[in-house]
């Protein structure tokens, strides 16, 4: 009897995410799983994709991940899906889901489902599931927002507010989430204190759910944001990832030497403490949180350096830059920046250039690192992250400035990343794993997306397969949706 399988990947040189280098084997796929890692006869059955020459590895896991509202309002994620993406953790940076009237709905107008708790989010993902997985942290903000009543209160929660903001995460957690989230720039997260925030995350210690922030502050205040971070995983006994990992501003470039040494000094202490990163040397955010923060006060060519990604209502505005729309307005950028907020509300979406290429490098470089886009769906000109940030990392920078091997860049993507967030049988390939693969040309992969075409897909990504079903046939999206709610510590 010949051997029958729904998928053989033939010929691939196979890297399994462990940061060990590849070897060359066939791989038997039935269901939903790698049943056969090896050779498999000529005669067996199934649908056959032809790797030779080609590499193979664990769908990516993008733990940086902003798909919240995304995956119901563009299911086939493709900007996800195309560069090798199977899986996104959801909810970083403290904007969450629930409860939903305190959550910041995103930068579109397309209506999304109801829900009441985590619980209910993953029930309606596997009735509208999208073309990836999803894993989900609970976002503090609209935890603080929905508790206190309002996201712009100054003052510390009462104990009753507290109270109800643990029960929820604790929802949370017990729902299937990997953790929670901070964004310690935005409201209502940064009128929330060290304490407070130690306090909610107590709720993830029985769960090991880890604590990712988007730490208080990214330039001059860098240090003693993640020294804050870090505190509030010693505090809480929780693990703890920093969100983005960048010095951000000029004036703060190679900081990321001090931040970096910061974490291998805390590492060496016992804390369980790692970083995420996207590929780039711009940022991208809400408008309104920029100028909250200072921006456009404290540069005067800050407006030459931040494009407009999304504008709810002026597609017009969109790929154009702050000081462009000030001078035809014949305004100071600062007041330039309160009119588009003014007229579009406060959920535009704008880029801003002011990262270091060689910080960059050097944090993409350090073992406490792994990749997740940040990337921000919405609008003409999105960050180009959302589309590029995985191929660009392979290809560029592993391959082209040959910062880091191959199987070392795949491991921050898949293996490390599933290790972090409790994501068993992901990110790894073995028999018996969850079939979450991409097939890519490690001779030609590459972004595709620019800041001025920001939707352009990858090349050399022609395979992705997400729970044993093919959503990317020899480069095109085959419509499929076969992504779940994976749940902390489930396959
Ligand atoms: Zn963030």
């Amino acid at each position: 009897m010949p051997e029958q399988y729904d998928l053989i990947i033939r010929g691939g040189s196979v890297f399994d995410g462990s940061g060990a280098p590849s070897v060359d084997a066939d791989l038997g796929i039935s269901g939903d799983r790698v049943v056969r890692v090896g050779a498999i006869g000529e005669d067996a059955g199934g649908e056959v994709v032809d790797a030779s020459g080609l590499a193979v590895a664990p769908g990516f896991i993008d733990v940086h991940a902003h798909d919240d509202w995304l995956v119901f309002s563009e299911p086939d994620m493709e900007g996800k899906v195309m560069q090798g993406v199977t899986t996104v953790v959801n909810g970083n940076c403290g904007w969450g889901v629930h409860p939903q009237s305190a959550a910041r709905t995103p930068p579109d107008n397309s209506p999304v489902p109801e829900w009441n708790s985590y619980g209910d989010y993953f029930k309606v993902l596997a009735e509208r599931p999208p073309s990836v997985n999803v894993a989900m942290l609970a976002g503090f903000g609209p935890l603080r927002a929905g508790a206190i009543g309002s996201a712009t209160e100054e003052r510390p929660a009462s104990v009753a507010e507290l109270a109800q903001m643990r029960a929820w995460m604790r929802e949370a957690m017990e729902s299937g989430c990997v953790g929670m989230s901070t964004g310690l720039i935005y409201e209502p997260d940064r009128y929330a204190s060290l304490d407070e925030i130690a306090s909610v995350a107590s709720e993830l210690v029985e769960f090991d759910g880890l604590y990712a922030s988007h730490v208080r502050g990214e330039g001059e205040t860098l240090l003693e944001a993640h020294a804050e971070a870090m505190e509030i995983g010693r505090r809480a006994g929780v693990r703890v990832q920093i969100s983005h990992h960048k010095a951000s501003g000029q004036e703060w470039w190679g900081k990321v030497t001090q931040s970096l040494a910061q974490i291998e000094r805390a590492q060496a202490e016992g804390l369980d403490v790692t970083a995420d990163q996207y590929p780039y040397t711009a940022s991208s955010t809400r408008l309104a949180a920029m100028a909250q923060n200072g921006q456009f006060a404290r540069d005067d060519d800050a407006g030459e350096r931040v494009l407009l990604a999304a504008v709810p209502g002026h597609a017009e505005w969109e790929g154009r830059s702050m000081a462009d729309l000030a001078s035809e307005w014949d305004l100071p950028v600062d007041q330039a920046v309160e009119r588009v907020i003014e007229q579009a509300g406060d959920g535009v979406f704008a880029v801003s250039f002011g990262i270091n290429e060689d910080d960059v490098r050097m944090v993409l470089q350090h073992p406490s690192t792994m990749i997740g886009s940040d990337g921000l769906g919405y609008g003409s000109k999105p960050h180009p992250r959302h589309y590029g940030t995985f191929p660009r990392v392979l290809g560029r920078y592993s391959r082209d400035e040959g910062l880091l091997p191959l199987e070392t860049a795949l491991h921050k993507m898949t293996g490390m990343a599933a290790a972090k967030f409790h994501l068993p049988d992901r990110g790894t390939i073995r028999e018996g794993a969850i079939a979450d693969l991409v097939v890519f040309d490690p001779a030609t992969v590459i972004d595709g997306a620019t800041y001025e075409d920001s939707r352009r897909t990858p090349v050399g990504m022609p395979w992705v397969v997400v729970n044993g079903t093919v959503v990317v046939r020899d480069g095109t999206h085959t419509g499929a949706r076969p992504g779940r709610g994976v749940l902390r510590d489930q396959s």
